[in-house]
């Protein structure tokens, strides 16, 4: 019997001109700027706290993604693929980059996000809607491991479009790889560059990509990770991505902030509120309550324990995530 092609198969998009392909999707280095009000704010000296500026990478809305998809989209280039398939939250940044990616690429892309349809799109589902792409809804989850939950749909829809006569290509979870992870460590090597004397670099963890690439550069004693909530151990997952980037090391020497998770990945927790409304009346920059926002809460906690001292110089990455704010439960 002849199945009908799944309704996630749009026709393909037209390639871009040849002139274009090799165009980064990462506009490098990004801004590394001082954050002097919030410093001061903190009881620090002014030149003390630094925002890397992430968010502005690029295309889509920009963020941490984007790094990573760049080795994704060669990756998926060189098998020759017509259309990108990846997973994640319904408010994904992720999900997001990729369908904008995808967009620019000439690749159709196919987004299957957890829960079901909503009533109404906002945030990030709005601009995947805008940047048209698929999105297939994988219903809710048992479980802790929402990546892990949403791999077997994927999977299904992978060998849907297959037998469809499409190549599709799928973008991993959050965008993390050990390979994709290598972009934080061409990130990490731009710090350097930008602040030779920087002591510490705060950064939320998810899916773990971002934090083992900077690690894998910087060393585990420079970056504090602050958990989302997204992976059931954080820990093991940023030691796991190491390993495979060849850098072993012991889990129990990264350093980790969890005290920002709340309730879970999803919640508005109040210590991040805070750092949220202190960053934007110091510095006007806007930050979302799920991933930056904890990292910055992450930040006033290291300066308030003494973890982060006066006089260490202190970049609090930016890794984007501001469309998320407009679709976020707690908010609305
Ligand atoms: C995904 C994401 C992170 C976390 O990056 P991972 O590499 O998945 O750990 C941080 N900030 C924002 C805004 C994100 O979307």
């Amino acid at each position: 019997m002849a199945t009908a092609d799944p309704s996630y198969v749009d026709p393909p998009r037209d390639q871009p001109p040849q002139v274009e392909a090799g165009r980064p999707l990462v506009l490098t280095p990004t801004p590394l700027e001082p954050a002097p009000r919030l410093s001061q704010a903190l009881g620090l000296s002014p030149d003390q706290v630094w925002l890397k500026r992430d968010d502005l990478a690029g295309l889509g809305g920009g963020g941490n993604k984007l790094r990573k998809l760049e080795v994704s989209l060669a990756e998926a280039r060189k098998v020759g693929a017509d259309i990108l398939v990846t997973t994640g939250a319904a408010q994904s940044n992720h999900a997001r980059l990729t369908a904008a990616v995808a967009a620019r690429a000439g690749l159709n892309a196919v987004l299957v996000l957890a829960g079901d349809e909503p009533a109404d799109r906002r945030g990030n589902l709005l601009l995947d809607e805008l940047l048209g792409a698929h999105v297939v809804w994988a219903g809710e989850l048992e479980g802790s491991d929402l990546g892990a939950g949403l791999s077997a749909r994927a999977d299904e829809v992978v060998a849907e479009l297959r037998q469809s006569g499409r190549t599709p290509y799928l973008v991993p979870y959050g965008g993390t790889s050990p390979t994709t992870a290598e972009g934080y460590v061409a990130a990490a090597r731009e710090l350097e560059e930008q602040l030779p004397d920087l002591s510490h670099v705060v950064v939320a963890v998810g899916s773990g990509g971002t934090m083992a690439g900077l690690v894998r550069q910087l060393g585990p004693t420079k970056v504090l990770g602050v958990d989302t909530g997204a992976v059931a151990d954080p820990r093991a997952t940023v030691a796991g991505l190491l390993a495979e980037m060849g850098r072993g090391l012991e889990p129990a020497s990264l350093r980790l902030d969890h005290d920002h998770v709340g309730e879970g990945y999803g919640a508005l927790v109040p210590t991040v509120r805070e750092a949220v409304e202190l960053v934007a009346r110091t510095e006007g920059v806007l930050l979302d309550v799920t991933y930056v926002g904890r990292a910055a809460a992450g930040l006033v906690a290291g300066v308030r324990s003494g973890l982060i001292r006066p006089g260490a110089k202190t970049v609090l990455m930016h890794t984007g995530g501001l469309p998320g704010l407009f679709g976020h439960p707690a908010l609305g």
